[in-house]
Parts: C-alpha cells; sequence; structure tokens
C-alpha cells in the first residue's frame, strides 16, 4: 500500500474492494420526484417495473438504505480489477506549470476498459438469482454492451445488444468483443422489433439513437418471461453500483494526504460522474465534510444538463418506459453526425438532474475540438489514452488547473478516467486530420424536440 506523500499512484488491494454500495438516497435534503406510469401518469409501484428487472434490482431502485451489501459472487469478481489505481498527474501537473493538485481515479483497468462492469456485473448477478435466462440491452459506442457481454459470460446468461447503427458500422471492434464474450448484437434500428420496424418504415437508412435502440430492447424483454431488460447508466441502482468507485477513491485520497476541492466528471447518463462524486457528496450533506465543488461535463452537442428542460420524459424513442423527471432533449432526439466523443443519450440521470436543481453540482458544455485536444495534452504528459467521453472531464480539468494558475491557488482536483480510448482510435484519427466539427445543437430542433414533450400535471 502506497502511503507516501509523493508516489504517483495510491493502490488498494483486495481486501480493501467496499462491502457495501452507497445510497444518497438516505442523505438527501428533498427527496426525488416519483417515476410515473406511462399511461395514467401516477407513480409507479414496484409491479409496474417486473416485467423489466428482477425484483432485487427493483428494491434497490427504490431504497433509501444508506448502505446496500455487495453480494460476495459480485465482490470475488470485482477481483478481477479491481481497486482501481488512484493516481497523482505529476507530470500534467508540470506541463501545466499550475499550483494545483491534479488527482485521477482509473476506471480503464476493467475487462471492457471503463466503469461500466461495475453494474454490469451486479446486474447479470442479480438476474441469475431471479432465474433469469436472457437479458437484452442497447448499446452506443459498445463500452456497454462490451461490459453486459462480460458479465453475461461469467454468469450464463444470454446476452443481446441493440448497437446504434452508426456505431455498429464504425466500430467492428467492439462488436467483435461483444461477440467474443458470447452475446448476440444487432444494429439497430433492426427488423426484429415493431419499434425497429416502425422507425425503418418512416427511414429506411435511419443512423440509430440509443432512444430507439433502448426500445427494441424493452420491447423484446417485456414479451418473455425469461428475458428482463439492463440499463448501463441513468437508472439510481446503476448509479449506486458505481459508487465503488468513489468509495474507493476516498480511501486513496486519505493516503494521499490530500483532500480534493474540486470534483470532476464527464456526463453521458451520469453514471461515472456519479459513482465517483457521490460518496463525497453524502458527507458533505451529512456534515462530516466540507463543501466540494462539484463539476458534470457534457458535449455541447449533446447538452442535456445545460441546455435540455428539467421536465418528465419518456427514457425512449418509442415510448415504452416510464416517466421520469430529469433535464432531458427531447425523447426524439437524434445526436447529430458530426459528433464523434459519446455521450449521446437525450436525458439525464434523474439523480443528477436532481442534485443540479438543488445546486449541489454545477454544469458545463464544451465542444469536441476542445475536448480531443485536452486529452491528447493528457497523453502526452501521462501515458493513457482516454476514452472520448473521458475526455470532457480531461478539459475541465485543465481548465480548473489554469484557473488555479491564474489566482495563484493550490486546489485539489480530482476526476474520473473513466476508460481507455483504445476503441476509439478512429475519433483521434479524424481529430488530427482535422475533421471534426464544432457545432451546437441545433436550436430549432431542440425546440422541436421539447415541444413533443409530454404534458404531466404539477
Ligand atoms: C458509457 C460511458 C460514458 C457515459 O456514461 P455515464 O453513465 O455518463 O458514465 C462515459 N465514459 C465512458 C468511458 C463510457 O463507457
Amino acid at each position: 500500500m502506497a502511503t507516501s506523500e509523493s508516489a504517483t499512484k495510491y493502490l488498494l488491494d483486495e481486501s480493501r474492494i467496499p462491502r457495501a454500495w452507497y445510497n444518497i438516497a438516505a442523505d438527501l435534503p428533498a427527496p426525488l420526484p416519483p417515476v410515473l406510469h406511462p399511461g395514467t401518469h401516477q407513480p409507479v409501484g414496484p409491479d409496474d417495473l417486473a416485467p423489466l428487472f428482477p425484483m432485487s434490482l427493483i428494491m434497490q431502485e427504490v431504497s433509501t438504505e444508506r448502505e446496500v451489501e455487495i453480494p460476495e459472487p459480485v465482490r470475488e469478481v470485482y477481483r478481477l480489477w479491481r481497486c482501481t489505481p488512484l493516481y497523482r498527474a505529476r507530470r500534467l501537473e508540470k506541463s501545466l506549470d499550475t499550483p494545483a493538485k491534479i488527482y485521477y481515479k482509473y476506471e480503464g483497468v476493467s475487462p471492457a476498459g471503463s466503469h461500466k462492469p461495475n453494474t454490469a456485473v451486479p446486474q447479470a448477478f442479480y438476474n441469475r438469482e431471479a432465474g433469469i435466462r436472457r437479458i437484452t440491452t442497447e448499446t452506443g459506442a459498445g463500452q456497454w454492451g462490451t461490459s453486459l457481454a462480460f458479465a453475461g459470460a461469467l454468469f450464463g446468461i444470454e446476452v443481446q445488444i441493440f448497437m446504434v447503427r452508426v456505431s455498429y458500422n464504425q466500430k467492428p471492434y467492439r462488436r467483435a468483443l461483444m461477440e467474443n464474450y458470447g452475446a448476440r448484437c444487432t444494429a439497430s434500428p433492426s427488423e426484429e422489433t415493431q419499434s425497429g420496424r416502425a422507425i425503418l418504415a418512416q427511414r429506411a437508412d435511419h443512423p440509430g439513437s440509443l432512444g430507439i435502440a433502448i426500445s427494441e430492447a424493452v420491447e423484446l424483454a417485456a414479451q418473455r418471461d425469461d428475458t428482463k431488460y439492463a440499463l448501463g447508466s441513468v437508472l439510481n441502482h446503476v448509479l449506486l453500483h458505481q459508487t465503488v468507485v468513489g468509495l474507493e477513491a476516498m480511501e486513496q485520497m486519505a493516503l494521499s494526504g490530500d483532500q480534493p476541492h474540486v470534483l470532476i466528471g464527464c456526463t453521458g447518463g451520469g453514471s461515472n460522474f456519479a459513482g465517483l462524486v457521490l460518496p463525497f457528496l453524502g458527507q458533505q450533506l451529512r456534515g462530516e465534510g466540507p463543501r466540494y465543488r462539484i463539476i458534470a461535463v457534457e458535449p455541447a452537442a449533446c447538452p442535456s444538463l445545460t441546455r435540455g428542460k428539467y421536465a418528465y420524459d419518456f427514457g425512449d424513442t418509442g415510448h415504452l418506459t416510464p416517466l421520469t423527471k430529469m433535464h432531458t432533449l427531447g425523447s426524439t432526439f437524434t445526436p447529430p453526425g458530426f459528433h464523434a466523443g459519446g455521450l449521446r443519450y437525450h436525458g439525464m440521470a434523474p439523480l443528477v438532474s436532481h442534485l443540479k436543481e438543488l445546486d449541489l453540482i454545477e454544469a458545463r458544455a464544451y465542444h469536441q475540438n476542445a475536448c480531443f485536444a485536452a486529452g491528447v495534452e493528457f497523453a502526452r504528459a501521462e501515458g493513457i489514452v482516454p476514452a472520448p467521453e473521458a475526455n470532457h472531464a480531461v478539459r475541465a480539468t485543465i481548465d480548473e488547473a489554469l484557473r488555479c494558475k491564474e489566482e495563484g491557488r493550490s486546489q485539489t482536483i480530482l476526476f474520473n478516467l473513466c476508460g481507455h480510448g483504445h476503441f476509439d482510435m478512429q475519433a483521434y484519427i479524424d481529430y488530427h486530420a482535422g475533421k471534426l466539427a464544432d457545432q451546437n445543437y441545433d436550436e430549432g430542433e431542440l425546440a422541436m424536440a421539447l415541444a413533443g414533450l409530454p404534458s404531466v400535471g404539477a
């Protein structure tokens, strides 16, 4: 165990893998708004969700217990890559010539190369415990599909993945990884579901979206008793599972002798961000820690937290899911074709949206070229090539470190380096070739998508 204050990385051995996930619902100053039934607009109960999820996960979704025990078989699988390292970015600090101290928690050491197995493994475990034989899901860039395919292989569960068509065509290696783990991967929209066929009838060359792929996966899961659905972000139980990241990071920061002032994560659906920050925020809410500055970073091309509306909306394009209150760009949102960096979901985790409304976190958006520039600068100093999503967090971290330099302050910054970019090198090739465009999400399209929000009485 590294305890030196001059160390480059802080490691915890397997015995330090957390024994319980941290549930912030126990410490929230105001409860989350209820999830509503899509037909009646009345709050849903556990039974309404039973066709899609095993009851153990539904109970976690609504739990207000502060600690949720991690089952031993899950901790056993976590041992394959956890605890993950916490690094001090000394070379980046030097190249920025900043008085700030920069730390990062590195989740790219998992078999899938990101934080996503932290929830894929427990989700596969609870489904198997419930006697489920098959899980359906969606994937965008392919990180989530890879993670669930890996977890399915370990627990002997079939995995059927709907992969957003444009990624399916652009990322054959991600698809190969999923198939290597034994999963079935289909381009979405597909002919295999009602939802997919309806979209293809309107536009035969539709590039797909996460919202459409979710509809396809949910539709299949609802049809068969032996099949459930799994989501890789957004939901409370997913954010709960990701808290292993922040719980370990707290212990590692203690080893370093520093306390973070600023916490940073990129946000697609909100899970890696929440995984890092919720344990720290919980400490703050209980009055046991300082007030942290917490920054969620998203792409200007898909700016749900910074430009979306905080309203009830569907989680999918086919309107099969319950309604949740979240920052949303509208469920018909199709991400612009020029955007390379992932983080393409139309909504945000209700929990992260709630924290934003309570002013407990900040949000900002960056254009993609600035993010790739930060990722390249990071790689040249620290060696690791970040996933394009993580580049958003790197950008904000560098900007905060430069602010410290301007103000002559030595603050400590901690960010989540949620994955490596080894399967995303085409995006880096495009960046180096000057082929990435910086555009805002179109105002007119945004207004149109928001006009389609379901009307839910206050
Ligand atoms: C999936 C993914 C994201 C976005 O999802 P969150 O739930 O916001 O974390 C970000 N980074 C990586 C590496 C991913 O795989």
